[in-house]
């Protein structure tokens, strides 16, 4: 059958196996207490699976288990090599599972079928074994000291990493984490988002397959309660996490009642995308722009959810924004043809909604601002685009996390970039310009871990860090530095005489 069909991909999802337990110590188990909760499509509002409600045991249990396996160096006692070649054969296997898994993806989360086959699910894959293939690169150092010693500082793995992520990208933004958390040789246990747990569940049975020890990556279900009791446990070394910036909070807090756990934050955005009068090329600005915000219904942490226009090409750069958006058109996600997918559950849509309707109370809605497709059962917003007089407006102050731009005019450079870093945030930011010279000097002056020019959401390669400034996080995943977030660094010194 043709796979470019919505017949094909409607015909495999019917025929799915759905697997809603946790997974620990290399077997599914239900959850203790024998809960579950109902995992439901954005598609169509329509039960999937019943999933794992994990709570105090099953976590309990899950971290036991990974510890046993670091202490017991099943993993962490194996030679790099050894590590890289169990991690490139079960980034094998999501490729060779990519039908299935990009499917759970679409049919949990909403994501285009286009996309979860393209970009989430390679792009897990392609993690794992980016990280794999560093593992046995990277070496420790040798350092100047006196010379009656020799002196070494190495890295070696914390232990049992927690990761607590999100459901925007489920399985790529948890392979960011335990990607390097794994080629560094700790034991892993994995918290999915509770409304998009499926990926996670069917990749851990994966990793088993892979020859990858019982224990040492565990998979447990459930919601934030889950989460929590990860980062309260006190035989928890780390937490990796990615989400909202009040939920970052917590999880420090938590570190600090509890053992001091090392906690890394990747939180939310409010990108500024800059587009200065010498712009280079309108049309190409105006529908990377409309991408920016549009791409994955707005659910991206980098969202370029500011538009900052110059007052003298505003009109113009409008008019072909506004043509670009008119090209995403929320439809089944499980068509290959659709660009736009759905809002991942409910609560989501009415807080899109909310959001929209400030937005008609403080601003100008050019485009867009409606629920759409509401006959299908599931969640569908259009793309909407707000002209903003006020740079501090709630709408283009918060993060929305749904297809909703606010457009800001400005007069000056200096102008432009005191509104691009008065924000809370600090993830990524983009400058659109002619000049090198203004080039180079906008982006020394935009507070983001990020800075794009020219361009916005390119570098989907490992070789960049990735993370925030301000509230939006701490530490880097991506590239080498992400290995610094899972290893202590141990300094040796011997002495010779
Ligand atoms: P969220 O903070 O509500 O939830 C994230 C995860 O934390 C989920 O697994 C959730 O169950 C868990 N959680 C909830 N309450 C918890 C608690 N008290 N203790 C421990 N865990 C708890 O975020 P979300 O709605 O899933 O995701 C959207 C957010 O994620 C946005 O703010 C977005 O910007 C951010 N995000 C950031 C990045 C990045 O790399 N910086 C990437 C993707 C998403």
């Amino acid at each position: 059958m043709d796979k470019t069909t919505l017949a094909y991909w409607q015909k495999k999802a019917a025929a799915l196996a759905i697997e809603g337990r946790a997974f620990i110590d290399g077997e599914y188990r239900a959850a203790e207490s024998g809960r579950t909760f109902d995992c439901v499509s954005p598609i169509d509002g329509k039960g999937l699976a019943q999933v794992a409600d994990c709570s105090d045991a099953d976590v309990n249990t899950a971290v036991s288990a990974a510890r046993r396996a670091f202490d017991a160096s099943v993993w962490s006692g194996l030679n790099p090599r050894q590590r890289k070649a169990k991690l490139l054969k079960w980034a094998a296997l999501m490729r060779e599972h990519l039908d299935e898994l990009a499917l759970l993806e679409t049919l949990d989360a909403g994501k285009p079928i286009g996309d979860t086959t393209s970009v989430d699910v390679p792009g897990a894959a392609y993690c794992v074994e980016w990280f794999a293939e560093a593992i046995d690169k990277v070496g420790g150092e040798v350092v100047p000291a006196d010379h009656h010693l020799v002196g070494l500082v190495t890295r070696e793995p914390l232990g049992v990493v927690a990761a607590v992520v999100p459901w925007n990208f489920p399985i790529l933004m948890a392979s960011w984490k335990f990607g390097p958390a794994l080629a560094a040789g700790n034991s892993v246990v994995l918290k999915p988002s509770e409304k998009s747990p499926l990926s996670a569940i069917r990749v851990a049975q994966l990793a088993l397959e892979a020859g990858i020890p019982a224990g040492v990556f565990n998979v447990v279900p459930g919601g934030g309660e889950a989460g929590k009791l990860l980062a309260l446990h006190r035989d928890v070394d780390c937490l990796a996490f990615t989400g909202s910036t009040n939920v970052g909070k917590l999880i420090m807090q938590y570190a600090g009642q509890s053992n001091l756990k090392r906690v890394w934050l990747e939180l939310g955005g409010k990108s500024p995308n800059i587009v200065l009068p010498d712009c280079p090329d309108i049309d190409r600005a105006a529908k990377t722009a409309a991408g920016a915000i549009f791409y994955n219904m707005g659910e991206m942490c980098t969202a370029g959810s500011r538009l900052l226009v110059h007052r003298d090409i505003k009109d113009v750069f409008l008019d072909r924004l506004i043509d670009a958006a008119r090209g995403y058109i929320p439809g089944n996600p499980l068509d290959p043809d659709t660009s736009m997918g759905a809002i991942v559950d409910q609560l989501q849509l009415d807080r899109v909604l909310a959001y929209i309707e400030a937005g008609r109370a403080e601003a100008k809605l050019l485009h867009g601002g409606s629920r759409v497709q509401q006959d299908s059962g599931g969640f569908y917003i259009e793309p909407t685009v707000f002209d903003v007089s006020q740079h501090d407006a709630k709408i283009a102050r918060e993060e929305i996390f749904g297809p909703v731009l606010s457009v800001i005019t400005f007069d000056s450079i200096d102008e432009a970039v005191k509104i691009a870093n008065d924000s809370d945030y600090g993830l990524a930011a983009a400058v659109w310009t002619s000049n090198l010279t203004t080039a180079h000097e906008v982006a020394r002056r935009l507070r983001a871990g990020t800075v794009w020019v020219n361009c916005y959401d390119e570098g989907g390669d490992m070789n960049f860090p990735f993370g925030g400034y301000r509230q939006s996080g701490n530490g880097r995943d991506k590239s080498l530095h992400a290995l610094e977030k899972y290893t202590e660094l141990k300094s040796t010194l011997v002495r010779l005489r």
